[in-house]
């Protein structure tokens, strides 16, 4: 989405002009990827998914406040109330330790980290290295989740290749963290049936993907919708995205985001 793209919904979401699918008494859970120094993601701005570090403290530092609010508390996915915010990042930056991590942990707010150990393996400095992902795994109030053994399109395998990308995630994340993993995000959002089946009987509970929407807590826990946090979206966007001002273009880009990441 360029730039006038996103300030063209921004007025429209401000405005609050299309609010029929605004739903409070549902989970929002949000999916973060890179948190960037505010040096860095100056140089990638076209980056919807590498938020600066300044917006995403101002976004911690607004869900902090809400600590006294039903619908707007930050639980961890897994918690079995049926509001509040959940807070979660694919893929396994190293900037999810690094930065995001500490202004989280400040505010005593837990959080899920879906890991991809392909990219942790890759030796590929902008992912946690093994040592560090140890090291994250033992914050308090973070949970380690699988995002596939090596990134890829579940929906397009075999099953035996699903069963083998599925399986080995959750082993290899075990060994290394000594911690069951039970949860995990699609790569790419891409999942079907199939997927799903698999998932189960190798042992997820939960399971996110990028579609844009509201968390019925304990509905189709394998098929939990996520609220897609971009590079531009100020303290205000947050507010107004867990409001439900966004989820009109939310819905209408789903199908096209699940494609990026
Ligand atoms: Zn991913």
């Amino acid at each position: 989405m360029n730039l006038m793209k996103y300030r063209a919904a921004q007025v429209v979401s401000t405005a609050n002009l299309v609010s029929k699918f605004k739903k409070q008494n549902l989970r929002r859970v949000l999916m973060y990827h890179s948190v960037l120094k505010n040096t860095e993601s100056a140089f990638r701005k076209s980056d919807i998914y590498s938020i600066s570090e300044t917006y995403f403290t101002s976004h911690v530092e607004y869900l902090a406040r809400q600590s006294n609010s039903v619908n707007r508390r930050v639980v961890s996915l897994e918690d079995s109330s049926s509001s509040g915010v959940s807070v979660t990042f694919d893929d396994g930056y190293k900037d999810t330790l690094t930065i995001a991590a500490p202004i989280l942990c400040k505010k005593n707010l837990p959080f899920h980290v879906f890991v991809t150990p392909a990219n942790v393996i890759s030796g590929d400095n902008r992912y946690l290295s093994e040592a560090e992902l140890v090291s994250l795994s033992k914050l308090p109030g973070v949970t380690i989740g699988a995002h596939g053994f090596s990134h890829q399109h579940l929906n397009t395998l075999q099953a035996t290749e699903i069963t083998d990308e599925l399986m080995s995630s959750k082993d290899w994340l075990e060994n290394l963290t000594q911690r069951n993993i039970t949860t995990m995000s699609y790569p790419h959002g891409a999942f079907n049936s199939q997927v799903q089946e698999i998932a189960a009987s190798v042992g997820y509970l939960y399971a996110a993907t990028s579609s844009w929407g509201c968390y019925q807590v304990g509905v189709k826990p394998l098929e939990i919708p996520r609220i897609d946090v971009w590079n531009l979206d100020n303290q205000t966007t947050l507010k107004q995205k867990l409001n439900g001002q966004w989820d009109w273009i939310g819905k209408l880009l789903s199908p096209l985001q699940a494609t990026i990441k």
